[in-house]
């Protein structure tokens, strides 16, 4: 069947500003595709996507639905947004704008032939059963751009690489998400235990040491020490400054003289991989630091992945293979805006033996589109936040329903989903 109504409206984010039911970043990187925003200050504080929706109701659905496309053939209709909007940003119509249409008529494909969403989508993909559902990564940490406090380092994540189910991982995550907030309300007191944009806790730490102390002590007081890996994600390019790395960025008065160059970060990360069980980490250098980020995906021996460096664009991600830059993607649909084009990255990525990790963004909906595309591209990691604020657990308890859907055929990534070729990286036990 073809489209025959498109429908958009501005709706609300976790942050109470104002999309299209797609997501939205706060430490976006500067090669994403264009978020059309309003701009007029004097309504929604200039954040409202008004013009975006009026570019889906009064362009994009009159040419969609003449185009005569069949909703199932996703890759015809998102090379006709593509071509529709005409830039290499999708600048005219807005990512946000095409996403959404893209995202809608794939759950309209998949009713179409009357599947679960995740199967339509592994279908489009050329994905073949069994599923495999993904390693939640909880960032139960915020710093960063995402946090008050003077943390640097943006989210501290646990990843139940160690449990035999999806199900198992959430009650592992939840379990230890809990005995932190008692770890962090014993120490600094209750004020601390406020979470951050993505349901993390933001205690004022003096930086990473003492955040990683803080997620061991309460793994170990959890009883899940052997079974949770532990995953950075340092989005750096928030402090980056003349070429160097100011982890002391949000004080106004940041001697520039304390800042550090690259390598002194890639050594400090090496120290902490020594210490910790850390498995993954995202953004350690700036998005155009490419010789930084070449050297330590070499010498740290873990997964190393692009976020910002990236930005889910086939382009970018090219040139990082080129440059052997990362071994990881982080998958965001609305950094590059259709879905044929989200998965083109992940299968990029994953033919030169890459991790891929799909990914919320720090403004979410309720909506659990990215909860299905995990399990339908077998990528095995998932990153939607803490197990705390609804719009995060949307997408976890979606795939607590999809792992029961599956039944007795369902396999759990575990460590399986990290990047491959690599040393089986230490548990926490050791
Ligand atoms: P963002 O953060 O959605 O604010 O960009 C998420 C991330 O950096 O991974
Ligand atoms: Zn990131």
């Amino acid at each position: 069947m073809s489209i025959t109504k498109i429908h958009a409206r501005q709706i609300f984010d976790s942050r109470g500003r104002f999309r299209a039911a797609v997501p939205s970043g706060a430490s976006t990187g500067i090669h994403e595709a264009v978020e059309l925003r309003d701009g007029t200050k004097s309504e929604y504080v200039g954040k409202g996507v008004l013009k975006a929706v009026t570019n889906v109701n009064e362009k994009i659905a009159p040419a969609l639905i003449e185009s005569g496309i069949k909703v199932t053939a996703q890759k015809d209709i998102d090379d006709f947004l593509i071509k529709l909007d005409g830039t290499p940003n999708k600048g005219l119509l807005g990512a946000n704008a095409i996403l959404g249409v893209s995202i809608a008529a794939a759950v309209a494909g998949a009713a179409e032939k009357d599947v679960p969403l995740y199967q339509h989508l592994a279908e489009l993909a050329g994905v073949k059963p069994p599923y495999v559902l993904p390693v939640p990564a909880f960032n139960v940490i915020n710093g960063g751009s995402h946090a008050g406090n003077k943390l640097a380092f943006q989210e501290f994540m646990l990843l139940p690489t160690g449990a035999t189910s999806f199900t198992e991982a959430l009650k592992i995550g939840t379990e230890t998400y809990h005995t932190l907030k008692k770890v962090i309300n014993a120490k600094y007191g209750i004020d601390a235990t406020n979470v951050g944009d993505e349901g993390g806790f933001a205690p004022n730490v003096s930086g990473a040491v003492e955040s990683l102390d803080l997620l061991v002590e309460a793994i170990k007081k959890a009883g899940y020490e052997g079974k949770i890996q532990i995953a950075l994600d340092v989005a750096s390019s928030e402090f980056y400054k003349e070429g160097k790395y100011d982890l002391n960025f949000k004080d106004p008065n940041s001697d520039p003289s304390k800042y550090l160059s690259g390598k002194e970060l890639a050594d400090f990360y090496v120290s902490l991989i020594k210490k910790y069980p850390i498995v993954s980490v995202e953004d350690p250098f700036d998005q155009d630091d490419w010789e930084a980020w070449t050297h330590f995906t070499k010498e740290s021996g873990i997964q190393i992945v692009g976020d910002d460096l990236t930005v889910t664009n086939p382009l970018r991600i090219k040139t990082a293979i080129e440059k052997k830059a990362c071994n990881g993607l982080l998958l965001k649909v609305n950094q590059i805006g259709t879905v044929s084009e989200s998965i083109q990255a992940a299968q990029l990525s994953q033919s030169d033996g890459w991790g891929v990790m799909v990914s919320h963004r720090s403004g979410e909906t309720e909506n659990t589109f990215i909860a299905d595309l995990s399990v339908a591209l077998g990528v095995g990691q998932i990153k939607t936040g803490a197990p705390a604020r609804s719009e995060r657990v949307a997408k976890y308890n979606q795939l607590l329903r999809i792992e029961e859907e599956i039944g007795a055929n369902v396999e759990y990534a575990g460590g399986r989903g990290l990047s491959a070729g690599l040393t089986p990286p230490a548990l926490i036990s050791k």
